[in-house]
């Protein structure tokens, strides 16, 4: 089995677009409002309480590749801080949503794409890592489309 890293949207970009109330990379208006579905956060990468938790809409583009095509979506951060993810294992909250994992090459070209479906996670993504000149990966809710995180590979130390 691969290695692997999740993490949330850089914390630069959570900063910004709640200090300006602007998405950081397009400068469109951002938005607040009480969570009325899970999410999750795409910072912290934990799920919303439903018609508790307040909510920032923004516009994001997740490849950080300059040459793969941009493909900004709207993503929801917790309005107040919270900790950015990054760990070797999926959150435990995401496991129950509809999961697609996509594997991207170089320039950003998508080349496989799954869904977990019922299986488990962990063998789909490995799937995913194992295919030729993947090199890193994105999850995605199977229903809404949206962008959820990055998962890269993670070597150990030599
Ligand atoms: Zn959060």
């Amino acid at each position: 089995m691969h290695r692997y890293r999740i993490q949330g949207i850089p914390e630069s970009i959570a900063t910004a677009a709640r200090a300006t109330m602007r998405s950081p990379q397009y400068g469109h208006p951002a938005y607040v409002e009480v969570a009325t579905g899970y999410g999750p956060c795409r910072l912290c990468l934990q799920t919303f309480a439903v018609g508790a938790d307040q909510r920032l809409l923004f516009t994001y583009q997740p490849f950080s590749d300059s040459e793969a095509l941009p493909a900004p979506g709207p993503v929801f951060i917790h309005r107040e801080p919270c900790g950015r993810y990054d760990a070797a294992v999926l959150p435990e909250t995401l496991r129950p949503l509809p999961l697609v994992i996509e594997g991207y090459g170089a320039a950003g070209a998508l080349l496989v794409q799954r869904r977990v479906g019922t299986a488990s996670f962990e063998p789909v993504l490995n799937e995913v890592l194992s295919r030729p000149g993947t090199q890193y990966a994105h999850l995605r809710n199977a229903e809404a489309g949206c962008f959820i995180a990055r998962i890269d590979r993670d070597f150990p130390p030599d």
